[in-house]
């Protein structure tokens, strides 16, 4: 079985993310940027099943600007067999994404493409459903666990009232919520293990894709600031706050 892996480059979980002054989006020149976490747990599943003997070849994908081979080459220190770049300037929307990966798809012919539920920088949970849609593929969203069968998976899924389990028949879309996994830390030889292996780099174009994007953003603010709380001395002037200033009771 072969596994694709979509690991996107965003700004780092622990960073505090800043608007640019002009408004015009995120701040990231000088921001640590690492592989989204879910991407994370996508790769890591991938290698359990690649371990588990289930798998055979892992191929790990990042679309964006050059600097996405690092997130490429951390999935193949992790265990991913090789890398595609697909490489663009142009600011990339999910369908866009799904229109490329598309088109990665229909040339690789994986069994199995896993994606994170969500990118934590646009947070738009988009990317795996629209491209299972593209390909006409079944899809399982927010895997909390994954078991592959001959010739299907069954993919438990975190739904608001529990967990819930599908079964679809390969090839499918699976994408990863956070239970399902421990991602593994890179070792250092791994990482120049990981400088040797394939890296195919294509534009947009080579992959017959028109990548324009389809909303434009007005403006990107922060949250305004939390004025600062204040200490009560008792119930009856906490009661009385919150019903005669705050209007909440
Ligand atoms: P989103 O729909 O933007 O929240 O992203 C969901 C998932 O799609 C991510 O966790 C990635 O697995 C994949 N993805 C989205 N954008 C990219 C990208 N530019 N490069 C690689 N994978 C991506």
């Amino acid at each position: 079985m072969k596994i694709l892996v979509a690991v996107k480059r965003v700004v780092d979980y622990n960073v505090k993310v800043r608007a640019k002054a002009d408004g015009s989006g995120v701040e990231t020149t000088n921001v640590k940027m690492s592989m989204n976490p879910f991407d994370e747990i996508a790769v890591e599943e991938a290698i359990r099943l690649q371990e588990a003997g289930t798998a055979k070849e892992i191929v790990a994908i990042s679309l964006g600007i050059a600097a996405c081979q690092d997130t490429i080459r951390t999935a193949l220190a992790m265990g991913a067999d090789r890398g595609i770049l697909v490489e663009t300037e142009v600011e990339l929307q999910p369908l866009a994404v799904a229109k490329l990966l598309q088109a990665v798809v229909d040339q690789e012919k994986p069994d199995l493409v896993i994606l994170g539920k969500q990118a934590i920088d646009d947070d738009a949970n988009q990317t795996g459903q629209m491209l299972a849609a593209l390909l006409g593929w079944p899809q399982g969203t927010f895997a909390s666990k994954v078991e592959v069968g001959a010739g299907t998976v069954n993919v438990t899924r975190e739904v608001d009232g529990g967990l819930e389990t599908v079964a679809l028949k390969l090839p499918a879309v699976v994408t990863t919520d956070l239970r399902l996994n421990e991602p593994r830390f890179v070792k250092l030889p791994n990482i120049m293990k990981a400088k040797k292996k394939p890296l195919a780099v294509f534009k947009p174009a080579d992959l017959g894709v028109d990548v324009a994007p389809r909303l434009i953003t007005l403006k990107v603010q922060e949250p305004p600031k939390r004025q600062a709380g204040i200490k009560v001395d008792s119930v009856a002037t906490l009661v009385d706050k919150l019903h005669n200033e705050a209007h909440a009771i």
